[in-house]
């Protein structure tokens, strides 16, 4: 199963290439779910399948959350093939995240072939704009987590033990464009306002906003500016990626963004950008949900560890409306958006069990 997702390569920019992935999960699934496809705009379609399980009553939903897009470019697959090789697969888009779909698939069909009970209806929901922000599938994630009792996230595991994520930094953006004014740089240096030199400036004082003691991040990631070395630059602006641990410290991470001034006054500093995906903080709710993952998980002798990521899914934006979250349910491995992205075949097994165990325990 994972093989067949992997070769069905699925970027996030490409619609029809999400469907066809999308198409080939709901063909997958046509014999145990009742399966709805929604429209995603510019991006490929979201889909949600309700999986018909054993046990005859069902009381409230558990959703679970994945993602049908990869960061990789169609024609990936020529450089980096799927492949089985050193007791581990490779490929594009196979830790992050079509194992963790295959996984829980495969647990959905043990449930099934084995007769287990389970007590809850569940939903899951696969987004095809995740690596892109999941501005188009938010609305639905969030309808759907509010009439769930928990959201199980089958993102990969941290690090090559496949600790559980039970908290996730807030992640924002901003643009910093600075206007400054175009001079000859030997002619008429004078009359020239040097927006790279703005920009440099402001950039330095940015970086000051960092606290890693409050697990606040600023990070300049890029920076555009200038057209010529013997031109003062009219024009430049930079990216920055910040990340936030505590919601509360967003607000004024943001107003510092928005407040900014330009240091030589003939230019002119716009500021865009904003949170968004709010942190997912490690709730009580959270916190007894990994107890229960830990418990099922030592009957299958493994030892499950929790840990909290700079990273951002969609698991942020379930736990920031209160809905217990385990996120990370997915592959072990490592190299997710690297050249190296790679499961453990040895830890496919008790992570498909567990999601089964879960899954019949809520
Ligand atoms: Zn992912």
């Amino acid at each position: 199963m994972i093989r067949g997702f992997v070769e069905c390569e699925s970027p996030s920019d490409d619609r029809t290439a999400v469907n066809r992935f999308v198409e080939l999960v709901a063909d997958t699934v046509s014999g145990y779910a009742k399966v709805k496809r929604t429209k995603g705009g510019r991006f490929g379609d979201l889909l949600q399948c309700e999986m018909a399980l054993p046990g005859r009553r069902k009381s409230g939903q558990i959703l679970a959350l994945g993602h049908s897009d990869t960061v990789w470019p169609m024609g990936t697959l020529r450089s980096m093939p799927f492949r089985q090789e050193k007791g581990r697969l490779w490929g594009p888009g196979s830790l992050d995240m079509k194992a963790g779909i295959a996984f829980f698939l495969t647990a959905v069909e043990g449930l099934r072939e084995l007769d287990v009970p389970v007590a809850s209806k569940v939903l899951l929901q696969l987004n095809p704009d995740e690596e892109v922000g999941s501005e188009v599938s938010r609305g639905l994630t969030e309808k759907n987590a509010k009439v769930s009792k928990a959201v199980l996230v089958l993102e990969p595991g941290t690090g090559m033990t496949g600790k559980l994520k039970t908290a996730r930094k807030g992640v924002g953006d901003f643009t910093v464009k600075v206007t400054g004014r175009a001079s000859h740089a030997g002619v008429d240096f004078q009359a020239g306002a040097s927006a790279v030199l703005e920009l440099a400036r402001q950039i330095d004082h940015v970086a000051s906003f960092t606290r890693m003691d409050k697990g606040i991040t600023v990070n300049p990631g890029v920076i555009r500016g200038g057209t010529r070395s013997n031109v003062v630059a009219a024009e430049a602006e930079a990216e920055f990626d910040i990340r936030v641990l505590k919601l509360r410290d967003a607000p004024a991470l943001e107003r510092r963004f928005r407040k900014l001034k330009p240091f030589d006054k003939r230019c002119a500093v716009e500021v865009t950008g904003g949170l968004n995906r709010p942190p997912m903080e490690r709730s009580a709710g959270i916190v007894k949900l990994f107890r229960l993952a830990q418990g099922l998980a030592r009957e299958i002798g493994v030892e499950l560890e929790e840990s909290l990521t700079g990273g951002g899914s969609d698991g942020n934006f379930t736990a920031a409306l209160g809905i217990p979250t385990l996120d990370g349910l997915g592959a072990v491995g490592e190299g997710a958006h690297a050249v190296n992205e790679s499961l453990l075949v040895n830890r496919m097994a008790d992570r498909t069990a567990l999601i089964g165990k879960l899954l019949a325990a809520i």
